[in-house]
Order: C-alpha cells, then structure tokens, then sequence
C-alpha cells in the first residue's frame, strides 16, 4: 500500500514570516492520514522544522552533486539534511530548463540525495510541442531512465509527472492522459532494473493542481498525491488539497 504524499514546492517565494503557513498547517491535520511535505527556499529550511512539528517534512527544491566545495551559489545534499530536510526536489523542469539540466545530472544528484539520506523527488514532464508532436512517453520514459542510477528504491524515491505546459498556467491534462503517463511510468519501472520497487513507488502528479481540481486528480489510477506549486503557499488551499487526498 503506497502512502499517499501531498508535496507543496514554494519555488522562489517565502520569507521567514510564512512560517505561519506552515505552523497553521501542523496544526489543522496533527495526524495526517498522508505524508505532507513542503519545500521552501533553502534560506527558510531549518526555521520551518520547528513549525513542521514532525508532522510536515520539509524538503529543498534542488542540490549539487557534491557534497562540498567550490560552488558558489549552490547547496549540496548534506547542507540540506544538516537544516532539517526528508527530501529534496530534482529535476524539476524550471531547473531543467533555467540551468540546462540533463537526466544524467539529475542521476548524479539523485544519488548526491541518497548518500546524504534524503528522498529523492525525482520530476519529469513533456512540453506542449512535445505532447502536440505524440512523443509525450517517449519524453518522460527518456528521462526517467536517465534520471534514476541504480541506487534508487520504492523508499528513497518518488516520481512526480509534471507537464510542463500545465505548470502555473491553470491547463491540466486531461484525467485519461494522466492516467496514460502514470500507467506508462509504472510500467516502465516495472520493466526495467527498478522492477522490485515499482509496486511501491510513488507516482505524484504535478502542474495546476487546484483545490477544485484535487479529489478527480486523485481518484485517477496510479496517481499517489501531488506535487503542488501555486497553491501549496497558502495553508488553506494546500489544506484543502490534502483533505482531497
Ligand atoms: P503549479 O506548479 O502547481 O503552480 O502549477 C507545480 C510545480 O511546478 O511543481
């Protein structure tokens, strides 16, 4: 049985006073029947645990391949732990696209990820002229399989399809083409070397992801909560998205 997860990503919004998000949201389900996630800016990380109270994880929304060492800018994988983190977002389009990420990165942070025990949510997504040119599988089978080495398992790592022509701009597929990509990567896993953790792993769905649109989101086959943006900032829309789970 997959535990479902509702994950808010913030991308570059938060300042220290939207602790009360996050507080309001430990608050309103002190036992979650999902797990809830929020990544924040890095700047915001270890101020939020306490407000998590152990009930809200706290995840950072990218980090390096190494571990150390002279990247300025950057934040590794065991900065993120040292601040309190469970998780940690790559891959995710807007830093595919923005910093030129390849799956063969992301592989390398994923397993950056793992040696410093955090959760990989690994992101992949079509663009629109992607999807309007029929290739849409063959795009997020491509980057699934270069995105995941070997070290990954139902535990260490869920995978979020996020379109990327639905990201922030309020079109969402489709419930049958979610269903398609979300049958399709479970069963590319299953086919492949992951195949021992495919029953296990799980799927979430990410691009507009909407307090109206939530609970149909979830009913859909496959689909195992969701990877939230726009609405994950505000703790009574991302509250309501979580009672849809
Ligand atoms: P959105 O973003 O919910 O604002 O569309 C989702 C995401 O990019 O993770």
């Amino acid at each position: 049985m997959r535990r479902k997860l509702a994950a808010g990503n913030w991308k570059m919004n938060g300042l220290r006073a939207d602790v009360a998000q996050v507080e309001a949201l430990a608050q309103a389900f002190p036992d979650p029947g999902c797990d809830i996630l929020i990544c924040p800016p890095a700047t915001l990380l270890a101020g939020f645990v306490p407000a998590g109270q152990g009930v809200v994880s706290l995840g950072g929304q990218d980090c390096h391949s190494a571990t150390h060492g002279a990247h300025t800018g950057d934040v590794s994988a065991p900065m993120l732990a040292d601040a309190g983190a469970d998780y940690v977002i790559l891959g995710h389009s807007e830093r595919r696209a923005d910093h030129g990420e390849s799956s063969e990165l992301v592989a390398q942070k994923v397993r950056a990820a793992h040696a410093a025990g955090l959760i990989a949510v690994v992101c992949v997504g079509e663009t629109l002229a992607e999807r309007d040119a029929g290739t849409t599988l063959d795009v997020v089978g491509a980057q699934l399989d270069g995105s995941l080495p070997d070290c990954v398992t139902a535990a260490n790592t869920v995978i979020a399809y996020e379109p990327v022509w639905a990201i922030g701009t309020g079109r969402i597929p489709t419930l049958d083409q979610i269903a398609e990509v979300h049958d399709f990567l479970r069963a590319r896993l299953a086919d492949g070397a992951f195949a021992a953790h495919a029953d296990g792993m799980r799927l979430l769905y990410g691009g507009s992801v909407k307090p109206d649109n939530a609970a149909e989101i979830f009913a859909t086959a496959n689909v195992d909560g969701a990877l939230v943006g726009g609405a994950s900032l505000k703790a009574a829309d991302f509250g309501k998205i979580i009672l849809a789970l």
